[in-house]
């Protein structure tokens, strides 16, 4: 499977991902989900918001046992972020039916839309607009840096933006969802444990901070006739890491868009994208405020999760079904932690990531980890589906 996929969406020169959603890889890799869930004569439905299911029975006559991840990956992105839970979640089902697995309900494999956001700025889309979170309206708006709404993008796909929304037929499916992940972070690796199970994802948001200024003149403009929006954006960037330190959160400028962005031009518009997550809400929204303060930035919310902690219950049953996991807490974002919010019982099996690295195409996981999160996965599935 992994061999199947992994030239799809990369990036020649860097090796990196490029899979954006709705783009011609991403329609690919949904491709080739449908070709893997025909060839084990699952059940494929593809829902009112684009998310994918393939089905192991009918979850209409009883909630079933979910497990899966997303496709899509942030740009020039790893290779397991995403596709290391689709996989496997296949290989788990291809491990419990090898052996005289007779599961006493459904099991289902999920593949969600637009998880990293990468697009169209919002990160989760698929999981959000299926529980309600984001409206529908706001999503079809949203616009891609081609200024293509999310609406129009749909439609070219062949799908319907009206159909958009909280989808009740689909939520009664999920009876538990667990998604396998490739860690984030080192905590593992310094656990020396192969699997680990996820206690709560850390508050975290996206803010847009539009610096308004003049377009003019490189060349002819002199500095003090100058409205240069980069210069208060440059300010509020160091701000941001000082502030950060001060309030024990995390605090990004990752992404920028120049208006009209040329070499020889001061610019009119500076956007800036913010990401700030942290354990303590309240830090946060802290260090929100006193930037959008500092900054003089229009400021607008693109995304706002408060903390999510996985169900304690199921939490200690996954990790000692995946034989005595170590529980630990993370700071990205995740579908599981969109659907635990709405109230679905939901769980996370980390997989040891040896650098820490993701979001890169240094991210890597070693196969013997992966396999050890497959066998993990399957024991968590079989154990969910004795009751
Ligand atoms: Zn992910």
């Amino acid at each position: 499977m992994w061999g199947a996929i992994e030239h799809l969406g990369r990036d020649g020169r860097t090796r990196g991902y490029l899979r954006d959603a709705w783009s011609p890889a991403d329609l690919e890799l949904r491709r080739w989900f449908g070709q893997e869930a025909a060839r084990r004569g699952l059940d494929l439905r593809e829902d009112r918001n684009g998310n994918l299911w393939a089905w192991w029975g009918d979850p209409s006559a009883r909630p079933g046992v979910v497990t899966g991840s997303h496709l899509d990956s942030v740009r020039q992105g790893g290779a397991f972020d995403g596709p290391l839970g689709v996989v496997s979640a296949f290989a788990a089902l291809d491990l419990l039916r090898a052996g005289d697995f007779r599961p006493a309900r459904p099991v289902g494999i999920a593949c969600f839309t637009d998880e990293e956001g990468a697009r169209f700025g919002v990160p989760c889309v698929g999981s959000r607009l299926l529980t309600g979170i984001l409206d529908p309206d706001r999503a079809r708006a949203l616009k891609d840096d081609e200024g293509d709404s999310l609406a129009e993008v749909l439609r070219a796909a062949g799908r319907d933006p009206g159909a958009l929304g909280r989808d009740e037929e689909t939520l009664r499916h999920i009876g538990v969802f667990v998604e396998l992940h490739v860690e984030q972070g080192q905590d593992l690796v310094h656990r020396d444990a192969r699997v680990g199970v996820a206690s709560a994802i850390w508050p975290h948001g996206r803010w847009r901070f539009d610096f308004h200024g003049q377009a003019n003149h490189a060349g002819t403009t002199r500095l003090a006739d100058r409205d240069d929006p980069m210069l208060p954006f440059a300010r509020t960037v160091l701000h941001a890491r000082q502030a950060a330190e001060r309030n024990g959160v995390l605090a990004t400028f990752g992404k920028t868009r120049v208006s009209p962005n040329n070499a020889n031009a001061v610019p009119g518009l500076v956007s800036a994208w913010l990401d700030a997550r942290g354990g303590d809400e309240d830090a946060v929204r802290a260090l929100v405020d006193e930037l959008t303060d500092f900054s003089g930035a229009e400021v607008t919310v693109e995304s706002w999760t408060p903390v999510v902690d996985f169900d304690a219950v199921l939490r200690e049953r996954v990790a000692a079904a995946a034989g005595g996991a170590p529980v630990l807490p993370t700071g990205a974002g995740h579908d599981a932690g969109i659907l635990a919010s709405a109230g679905v019982p939901s769980a996370m099996v980390f997989v040891r990531n040896p650098t820490g690295i993701s979001h890169s195409p240094e991210e890597h996981a070693d196969a013997a980890d992966c396999h050890a999160g497959v066998a993990a996965l399957a024991a968590v599935v079989e154990d969910l589906c004795g009751s």
